[in-house]
């Protein structure tokens, strides 16, 4: 999208105190979270000097990477791909110390950032959003934090991010076990020392797959809980070199520029041959390639076929599958690890560092709890229809209500005390998945139905383009702003369009809306916009470039 960058506009500074003057609110605008999404909104709606109060659950800055303190933890996305790309001063200050960044690094980052443009000031921390509600005869936002206090503003901003909340299994007795447990996305501050203990994991999926093969090696015992395998490829991460550093920042231009070109903005572009159209000599040489490459290229720079054909996915899976089979020595322990009711790259792919091989440590045993469930969670372990198993710390790698549940979590109400949540019960409706349906002065970055991938460069994007919107209003003395009916609807249309075809859309995962530990969440919604990128910022510049006439403004 087109950036709208302006410095201090003392005529925009001027309306903004005037505004609050007739309207008595706390700040011009809201902003909540304070994750990569939060933090650049802050930077670009305070150049317009704004006068902005950002609420954050956590105790500090962050987001995910403040949240997420597994063992383990570290980016799928290039490094040097996920940073910040506004400041060029920025980009040539940090040095990313691994091509893929691990969550301490990523956090050191984020504060860097902070510093750098004195952001702190700005955040008010510990402070969860309990409730907003809009007032339709002011046009002001209400936000109440959990502590009672209170904040008015014209606009409120969601930061919320598509994974900031954690849900727990639905498993008897889950809180009477006695010795340590942890949620991976609530993962204490201070160490966990796992030296001889005997761990229960319950999980498979990507933060799984990390925090296992990364314990494996120091606990006494693991035993990985699995209901749905997933596929998974090596990451092949290693530190960057002094002279790739040095490459690296002189490149940034183009590496960002190529992340514009990709429909996931990632630097791996899908591969324009298809798997069907190739002898099986050219197709089986090049998924060895990928399979030896770095990150996400045999997801999303595979054959273009791969993701939608049934055929053609059938042959990736049992690529796959082979790989397994020649990593686990157990052959039945692999067969519990080939996924059977989804095909390859049809759910977020895990990348994984020596995981395969972890099930042929003696010290690790995988139980499949299709064949036996557990029946409940006990003061010391687990209970399976088969066994007992006594534990020291068990690890709830369950994963989040994706997308809408941070906004589920908050009680946000509309005109007429319309409830979003209510609202959005079915399937969000959207436009752009920047303004949701009838709540009025609320822009959601990253909200559903925007198109998501490498997830800072749809971020920055999604944020300029909320600023523009806003230099919009502030220039026209503009005080509310809906979408239209028609607009929503037509998004709705084209939301439905981009995703038909894709074989993802028939898989059960947290993509589809599809979380078996929330109530209401088995039936499968769109969350985002699968068009791509290109597309997305190509409809999103046009709205902005025809004076934004899918809106209603006040
Ligand atoms: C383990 C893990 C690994 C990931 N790896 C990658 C990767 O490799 N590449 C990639 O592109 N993406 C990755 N992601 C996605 C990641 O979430 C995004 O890259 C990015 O961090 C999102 O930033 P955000 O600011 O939008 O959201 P978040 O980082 O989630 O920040 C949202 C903030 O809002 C706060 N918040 C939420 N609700 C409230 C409330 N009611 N009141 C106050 N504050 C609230 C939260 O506390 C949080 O700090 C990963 C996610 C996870 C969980």
């Amino acid at each position: 999208m087109k950036s709208h960058k302006v410095g201090f506009d003392p005529m925009l500074a001027k309306a903004s105190v005037q505004q609050n003057a007739s309207i008595s609110a706390d700040a011009d605008a809201i902003i909540i979270g304070a994750g990569i999404s939060g933090m650049y909104q802050l930077i670009r709606l305070r150049e317009l000097g704004m006068k902005l109060r950002v609420f954050e659950a956590g105790s500090d800055l962050g987001g995910t990477w403040y949240w997420n303190r597994y063992p383990g933890a570290r980016f799928d996305s290039e490094s040097w791909s996920y940073g910040y790309s506004f400041s060029k001063e920025l980009l040539q200050e940090w040095e990313w110390p691994e091509h893929f960044s691990a969550q301490p690094d990523t956090l050191r980052y984020l504060n860097f950032v902070a510093d750098k443009f004195d952001l702190r000031k700005h955040i008010t921390f510990n402070s969860r959003v309990k409730s907003a509600h809009f007032d339709d005869a002011t046009n002001l936002w209400t936000v109440t934090l959990e502590n009672g206090e209170k904040c008015r503003a014209p606009l409120m901003i969601t930061g919320l991010g598509p994974l900031s909340a954690p849900t727990l299994p639905n498993i008897p007795g889950r809180d009477s076990f006695t010795g340590q447990s942890f949620h991976t996305a609530r993962w204490p501050h201070d160490p966990v020392d796992f030296k001889g203990k005997r761990v229960g994991i319950i999980g498979t999926g990507a933060t799984a797959i990390q925090i296992i093969q990364t314990i494996a090696k120091d606990v006494g015992h693991l035993t990985v809980f699995q209901r749905t395998p997933n596929w998974a490829a090596p990451l092949h991460n290693r530190k960057i070199t002094p002279e790739e550093q040095v490459k690296i920042k002189a490149n940034y231009p183009e590496i960002f520029a190529r992340c514009r070109e990709t429909a996931t903005c990632f630097i791996h572009q899908t591969d324009q041959r298809k798997a069907l159209e190739v002898s099986a000599e050219e197709r089986e040489a090049f998924w060895e390639k990928l399979y030896a490459e770095p990150g996400f290229g045999i997801w999303v720079g595979n054959f273009a076929d791969v993701l939608t054909n049934k055929e053609a996915n059938a042959l990736a899976s049992d690529f796959m599958a082979r790989k397994i089979r020649e990593r686990v020595k157990d052959q039945a322990v692999a067969e519990k690890l080939i996924p059977k009711n989804h095909g390859f790259g049809t759910r977020r792919l895990p990348l994984e560092s020596g995981y395969y091989e972890v099930y042929n440590q003696p010290n690790v045993r995988l139980v499949d709890i299709n064949d036996t469930p557990i029946e409940c969670i006990t003061p010391e372990g687990i209970k399976t229809s088969a066994e007992e198993f006594g534990f020291d710390i068990l690890i709830f790698s369950t994963g989040f209500d994706g997308v809408t549940g941070p906004y589920d979590r908050i009680d946000i109400r509309g005109p007429g005390g319309r409830s979003l949540k209510q609202e959005w019960i079915a399937t969000p409706r959207t436009f752009l998945g920047v303004m949701a349906e009838g709540f009025p002065n609320m822009l959601m970055v990253l909200g559903p139905h925007t198109a998501r991938g490498n997830i800072p460069r749809n971020i920055e994007e999604i944020v300029d383009w909320v600023t523009g919107l806003v230099i919009h209003m502030r220039k026209h003395n503009l005080k509310r702003v809906e979408p239209k009916p028609d607009a929503v609807h037509w998004w709705a249309d084209k939301v439905e369009e981009a995703v038909a075809g894709l074989l993802f859309a028939e898989v059960n995962s947290w993509q589809t809306g599809i979380n078996r530990n929330v109530e209401g969440r088995d039936i499968r919604r769109t969350l985002g916009y699968y068009g791509g990128a290109v597309e997305y910022r190509r409809i999103a510049d046009d709205v902005a470039a025809g004076g934004y006439r899918e809106f209603d403004f006040a």
